[in-house]
Parts: C-alpha cells; sequence; structure tokens
C-alpha cells in the first residue's frame, strides 16, 4: 500500500468502537442506553438525557446528503490532485449527520436530498473512512 499523505482521524478511546467497525466496513453509532438517542459523533455523555451509559449499534450506512461544498483552494498540500473535491454532510436515516466525501458521482451531479449509502476506503492498513456514494 503506498503512504497515505492525508490527515488521519486520531482515534481515541471514545471513538475507538466507530474506527473498529470502518475498518470491518461497518458503520455503528453510539446508542444511548438511557434515551435511545443515537449521535455522531460520539460523546461521553448523551446530549439528550445526560446518561453516561451507552453501547454501540450497526446502522444502514443509507442517508442523503444534507449539504455539501465544493473544495477550489488548496489548503492542504496532499489534497492537490483532488481539487476541486467535494465535502457533503450526509444525514442518515437513522438522524445524526456525518461529515464525509461524495464518490463515484462528478461533483455538479451532487444535489440535496440525494440518497446515498456508505462505503468504507482502506486508505491505510489501520483505517478506512467513511465516504458515501448514490445510493
Ligand atoms: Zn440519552
Amino acid at each position: 500500500m503506498t503512504e497515505y499523505k492525508k490527515p488521519l482521524p486520531r482515534v481515541t478511546r471514545l471513538s475507538h468502537p466507530f474506527w473498529e467497525a470502518a475498518k470491518r466496513h461497518e458503520l455503528m453509532l453510539q446508542k444511548c442506553n438511557g434515551c435511545g438517542h443515537l449521535q455522531y459523533p460520539p460523546y461521553a455523555t448523551c446530549p439528550k438525557c445526560l446518561s453516561g451509559s451507552y453501547e454501540w449499534t450497526l446502522v444502514s450506512g443509507k442517508g442523503k446528503v444534507w449539504s455539501w461544498v465544493i473544495f477550489h483552494q488548496l489548503y492542504y498540500p496532499a489534497f492537490r490532485d483532488d481539487l476541486p473535491y467535494n465535502v457533503a454532510v450526509v444525514q442518515l436515516e437513522e438522524g445524526p449527520k456525518i461529515t464525509s466525501n461524495i464518490v463515484g458521482t462528478a461533483n455538479e451531479d451532487i444535489s440535496c436530498d440525494m440518497p446515498v449509502e456508505a462505503v468504507f476506503d482502506d486508505v491505510t492498513e489501520e483505517v478506512s473512512l467513511v465516504r458515501f456514494k448514490r445510493a
């Protein structure tokens, strides 16, 4: 595998299960044991009921484009060959929003409410990034 030069997620104790699931090509979110709220990104306590008890649950990976932008400005040298590239906020069917990229669709064809599903990009042997493609 060639060296990956773009920023990688800083995996923490809290986010570790999310990234382990991504390596298995599964999308998992925190589910509050107090009220059932699903959340992303992970938090130590539930923002709805303040419970500190949660479990990780598999979600569908399906959602829709909630918003997106196209980056034309180079902010980080490793992204030079990607310009212009999209950054999208996908709202999952289960509710939470994930900031990611839309792959396999030309930037000019991305639209709000476009149905998408998660795909997993194994960028290193240790990290798989969650991206989305048109469903
Ligand atoms: Zn809760």
